[in-house]
């Protein structure tokens, strides 16, 4: 389907939203802190909720606090279109992690309502609640419970550190709406986001067409050898667990290695037992952390550290306990939705590479109910979940430019 090829974006009137929005909850060093569900987090809700009323949207909201501002279709009975994102934040928190893809979506609502552009299908804007995972763990519950993901009790009883649940936090702040979580047809999501990572800054590229979510293994790994003194054991009588370890931290770096570009292989976390200078260490525990967009590598990955444990713990006499605590698997995001956001760079003339996301997102569940895909903007030295999170107003409008085009393909084109 055809629609008009002269559309554009307000750039500054986006930008001068998000600097709007990053004044509710403003840290001194230029970041915010917006947790889910605080007085802070009802406070940039009602902010978001006047902007879409204002731009004659009709606001709802569901159990889990998700709200979805609607501008209604030619055909409004057609699924909706969604873009979106999260307004909450981590505790020293960027001004556009989230945010931007919830405003680039109001931004596109508002340059349609300035086009007198009407979209065969409804278009929507989404806020998802607690995606950081910050107050409320485990990140994403909100669009994982209108995946189906979780359910919906599972949703509502997680609980901060105080022992307050989502469900009571968002009776608190009004925002325990009545519609059912999910379970009802979307056309498409779209999601704008900081890429959170260097590449595209980098390699002087403008958009990111986000193909793939990284999959996910997690382990956590107990070498036990035997504890003794540092001076009268001799060398060849040891069993030192750290050596162990040792040598995993250096097989996990190999593998990663081994699979780039793609694969991110890391030890984040050690505990050694007795943690003494003069004691040969008789216990460690530690973690790994795979990471890669295709399923048969990450299987690959995990084949070459069971082996490589194994190899390194009967050559020193080591006892090992090995275990994989999580798995996540890789998303690849809708191909014509993909097209779609390629297609919407072309229109705009940005220049773009394909690009795979290291961080979770909203997107990833929203891929197992939705034809998906997501647009990349870079941010400054690739930083994010800091306070000096920062990206420029060129990019920000590129981006949204691209949101736009890629909305209205999907918006305009005919119900199966
Ligand atoms: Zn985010």
């Amino acid at each position: 389907m055809s629609y008009p090829q002269n559309v554009a974006v307000n750039g500054s009137r986006l930008w001068q939203s998000l600097m709007d929005m990053a004044q509710v909850g403003a840290t001194p060093k230029g970041g915010v802190c917006r947790l889910a569900l605080t007085d802070i987090d009802k406070e940039g809700r009602d902010l978001f909720v006047r902007w879409c009323e204002e731009a004659g949207c009709t606001v709802s909201v569901d159990r889990m606090g998700n709200i979805f501002a609607r501008r209604a279709g030619r055909d409004d009975t057609l699924p909706p279109i969604i873009m979106g994102s999260h307004l909450d934040s981590q505790p020293t928190g960027g001004k556009y992690d989230g945010v931007y893809g919830v405003l680039a979506g109001l931004e596109v609502v508002r340059s349609l309502n300035d086009l007198g552009y009407v979209t065969e299908a409804p278009v929507e804007v989404a806020v998802w609640t607690n995606e950081e995972g910050s107050r409320f763990a485990p990140a994403m519950v909100s669009s994982g419970v209108f995946a189906g993901v979780f359910d919906l009790d599972y949703g509502l009883s997680r609980a901060d550190l105080d022992g307050r649940t989502m469900g009571e936090e968002l009776a608190r702040i009004g925002y325990a709406g009545e519609l059912p979580v999910g379970g009802r047809k979307v056309g498409a999501y779209f999601e704008a986001h900081i890429e959170q990572g260097p590449i595209l800054e980098a390699e002087g590229k403008t958009i990111g067409v986000v193909t793939d979510c990284q999959g996910q293994r997690w382990y956590e790994i107990t070498f036990t050898g035997q504890e003794a003194h540092a001076g009268p054991t001799p060398m060849t009588r040891r069993k030192d667990a750290l050596l162990g370890a040792a040598r995993v931290v250096d097989a996990v770096n190999r593998i990663g290695l081994k699979y780039g570009p793609f694969a991110c292989a890391t030890v984040g976390l050690m505990q050694i037992h007795p943690n003494s200078r003069n004691v040969i260490p008789g216990r460690v525990f530690f973690t790994v952390d795979f990471r890669h967009p295709d399923d048969s590598i990450l299987a690959a990955m995990d084949g070459e550290l069971r082996a490589a444990v194994a190899e390194i713990a009967d050559g020193i006499g080591l006892d090992s306990d090995f275990q994989q605590i999580w798995y996540y698997a890789p998303i690849r995001f809708d191909a014509d939705c993909v097209a779609a956001v390629r297609q919407g760079v072309e229109r705009t003339g940005h220049s773009f590479r394909d690009i795979v996301s290291g961080a979770g997102h909203d997107a990833c569940y929203l891929s197992k109910v939705a034809p998906t895909a997501m647009v990349f903007i870079p941010c400054i030295d690739g930083i994010s979940h800091n306070e000096i999170e920062e990206t420029t107003p060129e990019w920000v409008t590129a981006g949204c430019e691209v949101l736009l085009h890629a909305v209205l393909e999907r918006a305009n084109a005919k119900a199966e």
